[in-house]
């Protein structure tokens, strides 16, 4: 019986951490990779699927919320946070290159005020998405505020403007500090 097994009785609960390292070794003849179709299909899916269980209004906030703790993860795992502003964007341009995510540039950055207009092309969520009217990325925002949040220490929220879904060619991210 499932219930009785010792193992399970005493395990504990995993952080996202422990299911990150769990895939860094678990296949090995097909490795690491996978094709974006199968990204979009679980992002597509679960998207309709949120938004069919609980509205448009808590998908979006669930997208956000989740890639928030992925881009806290993110800058915990594979970014320097003890860098300069410039090393530290040109590190993160670097990682969201190698892990094929998208091609970061930073278009402004008030350093009185910590604004910042962020653009990502060839972006892994929309690229090549038919015209919606709407902005799609609302993962690609929390995943941002929670690595500016990570490396700054400062609350930081990131809304998109310009998407493939609004007709344009890459995304573009408004970053702003919580006041
Ligand atoms: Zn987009």
């Amino acid at each position: 019986m499932m219930e009785d097994n010792i193992f399970l009785k005493n395990r504990k609960k995993l952080s996202l951490a422990d299911y990150m390292k769990a895939q860094e070794n678990g296949r090995e003849n097909l490795g690491t990779e996978l094709p974006v179709a199968v990204y979009r299909l679980l992002e597509y899916s679960l998207r309709d699927e949120l938004t069919a269980r609980l509205g448009k209004e808590e998908q979006i906030d669930i997208f956000r919320s989740a890639g928030f703790r992925a881009g806290t993860y993110f800058a915990e795992k594979y970014l320097d946070s003890s860098l300069g502003l410039s090393e530290f964007t040109s590190q993160l341009q670097k990682r969201l290159e190698e892990f094929k995510m998208g091609v970061l540039r930073i278009e402004k950055f008030d350093e009185e005020t910590g604004k910042m207009v962020l653009t990502v092309s060839e972006d892994a969520d929309c690229s090549g998405l038919p015209l919606l009217g709407e902005t799609v990325c609302n993962y690609d925002e929390g995943f941002l505020a929670g690595i500016l949040t990570s490396y700054t220490g400062k609350p930081y929220n990131a809304t998109e403007v310009n998407c493939w879904a609004t007709g344009d060619r890459v995304c573009r991210f408004r970053a702003d500090i919580d006041e």
